[in-house]
């Protein structure tokens, strides 16, 4: 059984509870992790807390060698860690592959701004003073993931954290909990100081309000859903802690009478299909120009149909598996059935698979739906699964107001050779991101957050350092 992490110890629970974790596409337990208690958050991060001292005095360059090493070990483990995450989540195991290696490349891209932080020197009125900034840890780091990007969700939140000198608890997913841990003693071995890196598993709605009012929390980094985000914001309020959310999101794509028709279809499927649809970062609406709209249509629908193979995450030719649980699924199908009701037409997908061995798992297939009205769920709900609406409109200007329609606000794109409307739309389109010409892929270098409802603060880039920093100012007085 995979055990906690809690002071440099693994350890189980005093009650010796614990959560069954299954395979999406077969339902077979494939591991077990503690159900954690209050008394193990508690544990948690009083043990983070007793370490942030000396973590937070290590000078920068040993936490970047540490953090180094870590990497290096993270390499090695890749293959066990993404054989877990297959399992656990359903994914197809070259993209588990992907995902466990983004952690290692996460961990180095933090590791070079570990040794880099500094302050100013700020000239004051009087002569006999002057001011500096210096930057402080914010303390004990509660990071709370969901189950579709366990690893690099994580790893977004412990990499800076570690470089900055906070010290972390990390509530994964209780659904996906055996790769994050597995991954955590790799990256542990590489000589952290007991206490600086914890985990704690257990369900959101046991111990995830204990974790979020802990008093000795300085921060917490959550990425999960838009209403979890509100309570977490709100109980969170009680010590006035620090938070940041990445949450839900509702991503348009815009494709203009210039675009490149083939690159826009085959953009909209990896957006769509990638992850089985469970990305927040994902083609969620689609606004094409009614001059290429039939031949967009069509491509996206052959696409969907022809190069999006559900199958077993083990099987080499799969590149969809099944939906992480059955609450996805129908939730899926009930978006969809509600957008046919209304009037939609089905141009591929709709209905679950049969045969092949898909019977069994929560699969669903690539699905793209055309006539949708705009107040049918597909359009005011995230989707959060492979289904996607195709809107017609007129111009760029109907394309922006009704993509920014949403109380959404976290990624968006547009095709078009037209460098006017592509600036335009990234002035205007009201999202935290703007792909032109591309696909929605987030990079190490750039900051990445949303805005609305889809949360606040960033992750990646040096933006995301500064989230676990705090500006502190001194006066110095000659003596
Ligand atoms: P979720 O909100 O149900 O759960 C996320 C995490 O929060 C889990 O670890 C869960 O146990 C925990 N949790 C639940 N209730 C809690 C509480 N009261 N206090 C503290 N923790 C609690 O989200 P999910 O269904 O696992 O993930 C899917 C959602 O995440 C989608 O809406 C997706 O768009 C969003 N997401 C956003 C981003 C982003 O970067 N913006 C990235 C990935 C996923």
């Amino acid at each position: 059984m995979a055990q906690m992490l809690i002071g440099g110890e693994l350890v189980g629970t005093r009650s010796g509870a614990t959560i069954k974790v299954r395979n999406p596409a077969s339902w077979e337990v494939v591991g077990e992790v503690p159900r954690g208690a209050g008394a193990d958050v508690d544990a948690a991060v009083t043990a983070a807390a007793k370490a942030l001292p000396g973590w937070a005095a290590t000078p920068g360059t040993k936490r970047a060698r540490l953090m180094h090493e870590a990497a290096r070990r993270m390499h090695e483990a890749v293959d066990e860690v993404a054989k877990l995450l297959a399992q656990e989540h359903g994914k197809p195991l070259a993209h588990a592959k992907l995902e466990a290696g983004r952690v290692a490349e996460n961990l180095e891209y933090f590791a070079g701004l570990a040794d880099k932080l500094r302050g100013d020197y700020i000239p004051l009125d009087d002569p006999a003073k002057f001011g500096i900034t210096m930057r402080r840890p914010v303390g004990v780091v509660a990071a709370i993931t969901p189950w579709n990007f366990p690893l690099t969700l994580f790893a977004n939140k412990l990499c800076p954290a570690l470089a900055a000198g906070c010290t972390v608890v990390l509530k994964p997913a209780s659904t996906t909990p055996l790769a994050t841990q597995r991954a955590i003693e790799a990256i542990s071995g590489a000589g952290f100081p007991a206490g600086v890196i914890n985990t704690v598993h257990g369900s959101g709605s046991e111990i995830g309000d204990l974790l979020v009012s802990h008093p000795r929390v300085n921060k917490v980094a959550f990425t999960g859903q838009t209403e979890t985000g509100k309570r977490i914001m709100a109980l969170a309020a009680k010590n006035v802690t620090r938070v940041t959310l990445e949450l839900g999101g509702s991503d348009p794509m815009i494709v203009a009478d210039d675009a490149d028709i083939r690159r826009a279809s085959a953009a909209a499927a990896i957006g769509r299909f990638f992850n089985a649809g469970q990305a927040c970062l994902a083609v969620k609406r689609i606004f094409v120009f009614e001059k290429v709209a039939e031949e967009f249509m069509t491509k996206l629908a052959e696409r969907a149909q022809k190069e999006w193979k559900l199958g077993d995450q083990f099987a080499a030719d799969t590149k969809m598996g099944p939906l992480h649980t059955e609450h996805q699924r129908a939730e899926v199908e009930s978006q969809v059935a509600d957008a046919v009701k209304r009037g939609a037409r089905v141009l591929a997908g709709g209905e679950r698979p049969k045969g092949d061995g898909l019977d069994r798992g929560w699969y669903y297939p690539a699905t793209v739906l055309a006539d949708v009205p705009y107040d049918s769920r597909v359009a005011t709900e995230e989707v959060f699964g492979p289904a996607v609406p195709v809107f017609i409109v007129k111009d760029l200007d109907e394309a922006i107001a009704k993509a920014n329609a949403t109380v959404y606000g976290l990624g968006s794109s547009i095709f078009t050779k037209d460098m006017a409307k592509a600036r335009r739309a990234a002035e205007q389109l009201e999202a935290g991101y703007t792909w032109v010409n591309d696909i929605q892929v987030a990079y190490d270098q750039l900051p990445f957050g949303g805005t609305k409802q889809s949360g606040f603060g960033k992750e990646h880039g040096v933006e995301a350092l500064e989230g676990y920093l705090e500006k502190k100012s001194v006066v110095l007085a000659s003596g």
